[in-house]
């Protein structure tokens, strides 16, 4: 069966995982971020999830064939065979062969570019704030209804170890150095969508959904 692939990039702070996971919600197919997978094996505090931890916390980046084999593993669950959306990877050349390699030949593919300013993203992350249970927040623009207390689940809200500003500035040099060569050889596999980041949550949203039914990919049959 041709899977539907959709590949979001975009510099931190971007918002394509609440883009990506929005969009899986509408085509009905798994918004699968591998920031989320990997922060899944660090709870467990397995000796994997632990080198992951440090890793993560000094804005490295995993070894490919890691990386590549957790992902791998996701991609052959049963709910991913109509296709799937993907955040947070291939973030080096070598893993977008990589993912190549996993696809076929009648898969469409789609690369969706989040573009956003270097000076926007770091005013975003700074106040960014996550809760354990899942949630994010805002300091600005959605904050908690108490101070530094989820409002879904009570518990205490905290600055990811990424998110700090020595740290942005550390990710976004990477995401600079490979997104220009990675966009070039993905240009050759499928299309690719731009999309302003500067925009609003719903917006970008609109935006992206009008594009891909441009493309003939249609929301979920009810
Ligand atoms: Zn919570």
């Amino acid at each position: 069966m041709a899977r539907t692939i959709l590949v979001f990039f975009g510099p931190p702070g971007s918002g394509k995982g609440t883009q990506s996971d929005m969009l899986g919600e509408y085509l009905g197919l798994p918004a699968i971020s591998t920031g989320e997978l990997l922060r899944r094996e660090q709870k467990t505090g397995s000796v994997l999830g632990n080198h992951v931890k440090k890793l993560m916390a000094s804005g490295k980046m995993l070894g490919v064939t890691l990386m590549d084999h957790i992902l791998r593993h996701r991609l052959a669950k049963s709910d991913a065979k109509r296709g799937f959306l993907l955040d947070g990877y291939p973030r080096k050349l070598e893993q977008l062969g990589h993912l190549l390699t996993m696809t076929k030949p009648v898969d469409r593919l789609y690369f969706i570019v989040i573009e956003l300013t270097d000076k926007e993203v770091l005013r975003r992350l700074a106040n960014r704030r996550v809760c354990d249970c899942g949630a994010s927040y805002h300091l600005i623009y959605n904050k908690p209804k108490r101070a530094n207390k989820c409002d879904l689940c009570g518990q205490t809200i905290y600055q990811r170890a990424d998110d700090k500003p020595a740290i942005i500035k550390q990710r976004l040099k990477y995401y600079h150095a490979w997104t220009k060569p990675m966009l070039e050889k993905a240009s050759g596999r499928g299309s690719i969508i731009f999309i302003n980041g500067e925009q609003s949550i719903d917006k970008i949203q609109k935006e992206l959904r009008s594009k891909l039914k441009s493309f003939g990919i249609p929301k979920k049959k009810k």
